[in-house]
Order: C-alpha cells, then structure tokens, then sequence
C-alpha cells in the first residue's frame, strides 16, 4: 500500500527546529509548555482512531490522514504517539512533497523511526521550555515528565539530548 518511504536529509538541530517552529506556529502550549496535540491534529486536518492493533499513520492525502492508536495505553503513551506520527508526517510526507497515500507503520526503517522519535521529543518538551523546567525541577525527571505529559525516561533522555545532565 502507498510509496516507498524516503528518510528527511535534514540535520537532527534542523528538525528540533522545524518541530518548534510547528508548535509555536498552531499555538499548541499551554502556560505550562504543555503540547495539545488532540487540537492541533484536528486543525491540520488529521484524525485519531483507537485499534486493537500498533500505532500507525495513514496519509490519505495533504490535510487528510489518520493516526491509529492503541487501544489499552496510557494517556502519555498516546501523548508520544502522536507526536511520533505527526513527525513522519510532517518530516516524511510534507517536507519531501510527497503525494498520494502513504502509510507508516511500526518497524519501519530506522532510520525514519529515530527521526520522528527525534520530532516527537521536540515538539513535546521544546528546548527553551525544557531548561526552565530542568531549572526548576533539577534532575527529578518526574516531575519535569509531568508538566510534559511524557514519560520520565522520556524526560531523561531530552535533558541528555539538550546535554543538561
Ligand atoms: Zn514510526
């Protein structure tokens, strides 16, 4: 089903920065840095369907997709889910003008897995946001994990990334 699917060329600085750019463009932060990415996926025309099966994303076209998420997760898996999927559609459809339907699934390249992993971090806990957090908090990755609304290993793993640790 769909076109073979093409990694971004872009640098991993570069795509923290196209995910900034998106966040802050579609207003999706609360006071808190907190992303609302339910809205924002309503607002570029996407929608989210719950399966008994893997996360996945069906491009049906520009503004027309869908983002299949599993049934049975927490709220914060689903939080870094569909920043996930958002990252291969935005990193792997829209930036590279692809056309057409295109479905990604899990266990795909890994390449295009680490990149919107790499997305999905960006967009959730945006750089700026993320230092006064680590400032407030420190290294107690759970409570940083909360104002995010990820994970505390996800947390962890940004403070290394942005080199706080
Ligand atoms: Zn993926």
């Amino acid at each position: 089903m769909g076109q073979a699917q093409r990694a971004s060329e872009l640098s991993y600085d570069a795509i923290q920065q196209y995910a900034e750019r998106i966040g802050t463009k579609y207003k999706i932060y609360d006071a808190d840095g907190r992303a609302n990415l339910k809205d924002l996926v309503k607002t570029l025309g996407g929608q989210i369907e719950y399966v008994d099966t893997d996360e996945s994303l069906f491009v049906a076209d520009e503004g027309k997709f869908t983002i299949f998420l599993p049934n049975h997760t927490s709220q914060r898996r689903d939080q870094f889910t569909l920043a996930h999927e958002l990252g291969h559609y935005f990193l792997h459809y829209l930036q590279l003008g692809e056309t057409g339907e295109m479905a990604f699934q899990r266990g795909g390249q890994n390449r295009l897995e680490t990149q919107a992993n790499f997305f999905a971090a960006s967009l959730l806990m945006p750089k700026e946001s993320f230092k006064n957090q680590y400032e407030r908090f420190g290294s107690n990755f759970f409570h940083i994990a909360q104002v995010f609304d990820v994970s505390p290993a996800a947390a962890e793993i940004r403070a290394e990334v942005l080199r706080l640790t």
